[in-house]
């Protein structure tokens, strides 16, 4: 047994960091590393960023928690920058993905009970989701390590093939009530749904009236060059759920729908003591000025096509170790392994170079967006040095 009190669900490496700024992390013993994690996805604008730094430093001067009982004016103001610039038009707010997952599960019931259709409440889900570590999230994704152990299994889901429109469609009965997607898998091997698929997926969603709900808790904001990753497809959901780079990492998530949907939720039907309250929103609304900033998103692309270009180089360098084609979009990369992924972390970790796995054998990268076509340069050098000592 570990002389440790804390529960030992991270099987965590000896490794802890006292400070960061942009993609740079500082261990104790002064090392530094460049961090392609950003905290898996959470980190967009990288660490300490002055602009998030000055807005949580202002609001907790200010106040920090109400309720919900009361009005929290950065709450509306970061509901109606986010409804302006997509599909949406309510928001709840919560604190992490799961909970997001789990409003949006909620309301697709509550929304078919109002319609006079409370026979339909099942979910259509994908082979490799994640959709994080509730009771029913862990059952709405797919992995047996999720779930073992935590029988009796919540009931309601059906399971198709991403990117197999035909096994979506098989499982559609009376019953079904919605589709729920990553566009593109983080967890389960950084993989995109094609454009077609989404736009099959919408118009099936349509002829059975099912809702399309998307879980962008990863591929959200900016991640993949878009806002929202299903824009890439040209479709539009009718409930979308994020998370992690929402809040550049202060706990945010959200739950965003059509007034259509939304309109199912009245006083008391769904609540959260801490969602949205003013220090996560005085941080979100930061988050989002430079997420909309001119620019930023055309800048997005073009570092991550820079870095995926170096990569696609590197791959053929080095084809006992790593592979193409590299999956994902934008900065949610997915680099295939040909040797064990974790052996190729640890390599990296071990020349200053912190980045993460994937289902698949994949080594998956989600640098900050902030991150700059030199320090992705100097992140290929790493990495290159790292697969010459596994080649030795
Ligand atoms: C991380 C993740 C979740 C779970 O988020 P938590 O904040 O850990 O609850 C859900 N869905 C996707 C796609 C994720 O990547």
């Amino acid at each position: 047994m570990s002389d440790s009190h804390l529960m030992s669900t991270y099987a965590r490496q000896p490794l802890s960091f006292t400070h960061g700024t942009g993609v740079w992390l500082t261990a104790e013993d002064g090392r530094r590393y460049l961090d392609l994690t950003a905290g898996i996805g959470v980190n967009a604008m990288g660490h300490c960023h002055p602009h998030l730094v000055e807005a949580l430093n202002r609001q907790a001067g200010k106040l920090w928690h109400l309720s919900n009982l009361y009005e929290i004016p950065d709450q509306e103001r970061l509901a109606d920058r986010l409804c302006a610039a997509t599909f949406a038009d309510r928001v709840f707010f919560t604190n992490s993905g799961a909970e997001a997952n789990e409003t949006a599960l909620k309301l697709a019931r509550r929304h078919f009970d109002l319609a006079g259709q409370p026979e339909r409440w099942r979910t259509i889900v994908f082979e490799g989701a994640f959709h994080g570590r509730t009771l029913t999230t862990i059952i709405a994704g797919d992995g047996e390590k999720y779930r073992e152990g935590y029988a009796p299994h919540a009931p309601g889901f059906d399971r198709a093939e991403f990117n197999d429109i035909d096994s979506v469609r098989a499982l559609i009965g009376p019953e079904t009530a919605a589709i729920l997607i990553e566009p593109v898998q983080g967890e389960g091997g950084v993989r995109s749904a094609d454009p077609a698929f989404m736009q099959a997926l919408r118009a099936l969603a349509d002829e059975h009236g099912l809702l399309l709900m998307v879980d962008e808790v990863q591929s959200g904001n900016g991640r993949t060059g878009k806002l929202y990753a299903h824009e890439w497809s040209g479709i539009q959901p009718d409930v979308l759920t994020t998370a992690k780079g929402l809040g550049g990492g202060f706990p945010l998530s959200a739950c965003m729908a059509t007034e259509r949907v939304a309109s199912a939720f009245g006083p008391g039907n769904h609540g959260t003591t801490f969602g949205g309250n003013p220090l996560a929103m005085a941080v979100g609304n930061a988050v989002f000025d430079i997420l909309t900033a001119p620019g930023f998103m055309d800048q997005v692309c073009a570092v991550a096509d820079h870095f995926r270009a170096g990569l696609v180089d590197l791959a053929r360098r080095y084809p006992t170790h790593i592979g193409e084609p590299l999956r994902g979009l934008g900065l949610m990369i997915g680099l295939p392994a040909h040797t064990p992924n974790t052996r190729i972390v640890q390599a990296c970790q071990d020349h200053g170079l912190l980045v993460l796995t994937a289902r698949d054998n994949i080594i998956r990268l989600l640098p900050a967006l902030i991150i700059t076509p030199a320090e992705a340069d100097l992140a290929l050098e790493k990495m290159a040095q790292a697969l010459d000592t596994l080649a030795a």
